[in-house]
C-alpha cells in the first residue's frame, strides 16, 4: 500500500502523514529461497561479523528463567556499569531500546511543530524521520565532501532551532570530525539548543584526533552523546543503547522513556559485554584488517569510495546502484544501496570477515565488469 492510498491519512498528524513508510530489507532467508542459494553473505546493516561476546550469551542464559518478569525499569545495574565506564553519575544516563529509541525520545522532548531540527545532508536517516514524526521543521545543511559542513550548520542555527544532530563518524558516509572541529562547533551552538553527538561507531575509530564527546559533558550542558551496543558489541538484535547528558536533560528524556524500554536480556547482555574488552579488541582488529583488505581491493578494481573510519565503506559504483545491488544479490552478496540518502550511485558495504570481504570483492568485480 502506498502512502497516498491510506484512507486514514487525513486524520493522522501532518508530521506522520508526510513520512515515507520505512521499507525494511528482505529477510535473508526469503532472499536465499528466491535466489536458490544458502550461503549468502550479509554485509548490509553494519553488524559485527564476529557475533557477540560469549559473556553476553552466558548472561542471557542466566536471565532466561526470569523471562516472565518485567525487566528492571530503571536499568539499575547497567546504568551503574555505564556510570563507572564513563566516570559520570548514573543520573546522566538514559537507556534506550537501541540508541534509535534515545534519538526518538530526544525528538519527542525537544521538537514539535514550529521548532526546527538541524542536520547535514547524507546524515543518518533517523534524524529527519524522528524530527518529522513530531512535526518539526527540517533544516538540512548541504554536505561538504560527503561530510558535515560545520560552518554552514552554525550559520543555519536560528531562533527556532532546538536540536542539532551530528553523527561522528557518520553513517552512511563514514566521514568523521576531529576533536577541535567538533568541540568548536559544540561551543558555538547556543545553550538553548540541544546538540546530539551520535557515537554509534566510536569503538572502531583509531584516529588520533578523533574525540570522545562524552568527555565534554561537564562543559556543555546542552550536549547529548548517544552510544549503542548494536555495532562493535554485536548486540543489534537485543536493541540496547543509551544517551549521556546533563542530569536535567536526562531527567526530561526519562519522563518520556517507556519504563520498560530496555528488556532483561538486553540489560544483562550489555552489562556482561562491557566487561569483555578482549572481544571489542578483536572486533576492532578484524574490522581494521577488513577495511584495509576492502580498500586495497577497491583501489585495484577502480571504483571510488568514501574513506571511512567506521565498520563499513560506501562505494560509488558509477551507475544507478539498484542494478548493481540486484546483480550482487545473484552472487549471494547482500549490501545496502543508499539511494534513499540522495546517493543514487552509492553502495554501502559492511566490513565482514576476511573470506566475506574476498567474496564481496570478487562479486563486485564480476558485476562491474559485465
Ligand atoms: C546503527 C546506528 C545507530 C544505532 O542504532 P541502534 O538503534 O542502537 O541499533 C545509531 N546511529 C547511527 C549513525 C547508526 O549508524
Amino acid at each position: 500500500m502506498t502512502q497516498d492510498s491510506n484512507q486514514f491519512l487525513n486524520i493522522a498528524t501532518p508530521g506522520i502523514a508526510n513520512l515515507k513508510p520505512y521499507v525494511p530489507g528482505k529477510p535473508v532467508s526469503d532472499l536465499e529461497r528466491e535466489l536458490g542459494i544458502n550461503d549468502s553473505i550479509k554485509l548490509v546493516s553494519n553488524e559485527n561479523p564476529l557475533g557477540c561476546s560469549e559473556k553476553a550469551k552466558a548472561a542471557i542464559q542466566a536471565e532466561l528463567s526470569e523471562m516472565a518478569r518485567y525487566p528492571d525499569g530503571g536499568g539499575f545495574a547497567l546504568r551503574n556499569a555505564l556510570a563507572e565506564k564513563h566516570n559520570i553519575d548514573s543520573a546522566c544516563i538514559t537507556l534506550g531500546n537501541g540508541s534509535n529509541d534515545v534519538l526518538d525520545i530526544i525528538a519527542r522532548v525537544f521538537l514539535a511543530p514550529g521548532y526546527e531540527s538541524l542536520f547535514s545532508q547524507y546524515a543518518f536517516a533517523v534524524y529527519p524521520i524522528s524530527s518529522q514524526a513530531v512535526g518539526a521543521t527540517l533544516n538540512m545543511a548541504p554536505a561538504s565532501n560527503y561530510g558535515h559542513d560545520l560552518e554552514e550548520m552554525i550559520n543555519r542555527v536560528g531562533e527556532n532551532t532546538r536540536v542539532v544532530w551530528i553523527a561522528n563518524p557518520n553513517n552512511p558516509t563514514g566521514t568523521w570530525l576531529n576533536s577541535d572541529e567538533l568541540e568548536n562547533f559544540v561551543a558555538a551552538i547556543p545553550k538553548n539548543v540541544i546538540v546530539v553527538v551520535d557515537e554509534a561507531y566510536i569503538e572502531y575509530v583509531a584516529e588520533d584526533e578523533y574525540p570522545d564527546a562524552s568527555l565534554w559533558l561537564g562543559k556543555y550542558p546542552n550536549l547529548i552523546v548517544t552510544r549503542t551496543f548494536s555495532k562493535a558489541y554485536g548486540l543489534a538484535s537485543l536493541r540496547i543503547g543509551y544517551g549521556l547528558s546533563h542530569p536535567d536533560v536526562a531527567d526530561l528524556l526519562n519522563r518520556v522513556r517507556q519504563p520498560f524500554n530496555a528488556n532483561s536480556m538486553a540489560l544483562a547482555a550489555a552489562e556482561a559485554a562491557l566487561e569483555d574488552h578482549a572481544f571489542i579488541q578483536q572486533a576492532v582488529r578484524v574490522n581494521r584488517e577488513g577495511m584495509s583488505q576492502l580498500a586495497a581491493g577497491l583501489d585495484a578494481m577502480g571504483p571510488e569510495y568514501i574513506p571511512s573510519v567506521g565498520n563499513f565503506i560506501t562505494i560509488d559504483v558509477g551507475q544507478p546502484v539498484e542494478a548493481v545491488d540486484k546483480a550482487l544479490l545473484q552472487e549471494g552478496c547482500i549490501a545496502r544501496p543508499v539511494a534513499n540518502y540522495g546517493m543514487p550511485n552509492h553502495l554501502r558495504v559492511t566490513i565482514g570477515l576476511e573470506d566475506e570481504n574476498r567474496r564481496f570483492l570478487s562479486a563486485l568485480s564480476k558485476v562491474l565488469n559485465k
